[in-house]
């Protein structure tokens, strides 16, 4: 099933208890006259996905028009060192981006970290000494095109959505910067919306 349908899915299973009243008055009951909170939440959680799910491509072709994208992959065992050598000879010095956000993945292709800097390679160099660094096989590197500094807060939310870092101790979710996030816009909105119409108890 495509996520649109499974979208659709879950919202008319949902809108099936708005029918219980009118089935009470026929003598039917096909379930709890309530939606317990518990339910309610679970159900958000998965729309909430689907619509991550659907948006998803349009959100990555954007920032890949927004912004210069380049990728470092390091053989098996380099040391710490090495890294800060070559990635200070890719992006060090004058050819540097001041703004960047920076993704990590490890051996087996999973996120380690994602992060920002306002003062270019520097930021990520910086962690030699931490366990990201030292697992890190692959780091990507996001340089806006333009508007640098006031969007790159957004970048780093929207690429924690996408790529998931599994030890981000930072959750992404500064108010002041998650309204402008594509995904957070969509994840609030379809929380009041689900909350307004379908109260919990
Ligand atoms: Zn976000």
């Amino acid at each position: 099933m495509s996520a649109k349908a499974e979208y659709r899915r879950v919202l008319s299973r949902l809108a099936q208890k708005e029918l219980v009243p009118f089935l009470r008055i026929i003598g039917e009951t096909i379930s709890k006259r309530t939606i317990s909170k518990r339910y309610r939440d679970k159900q958000l959680a998965e729309i909430q996905k689907l619509a991550q799910q659907i948006k998803m491509k349009r959100v990555r072709r954007n920032v890949s028009k927004r912004n210069e994208i380049r990728t470092v992959s390091f053989r098996i065992g380099t040391r710490p060192a090495s890294k800060t050598e070559i990635l200070l000879k890719r992006f060090g010095r004058r050819r540097s981006p001041q703004h960047l956000v920076y993704v990590m993945w490890d051996k087996n292709g999973d996120c380690l970290k994602v992060g920002r800097s306002y003062r270019g390679i520097g930021r990520v160099t910086g962690q030699k000494d931490t366990y990201y660094f030292r697992a890190a096989r692959r780091i990507r590197i996001y340089s806006p095109k333009r508007k640098g500094k006031r969007y790159l807060p957004m970048l780093e939310c929207i690429l924690t959505h996408i790529y998931e870092p599994k030890k981000n101790t930072i959750k992404p979710s500064k108010r002041k910067y998650s309204r402008e996030c594509p995904f957070h816009r969509i994840n609030n909105l379809l929380e009041r919306e689900i909350q307004k119409r379908f109260p919990a108890k």
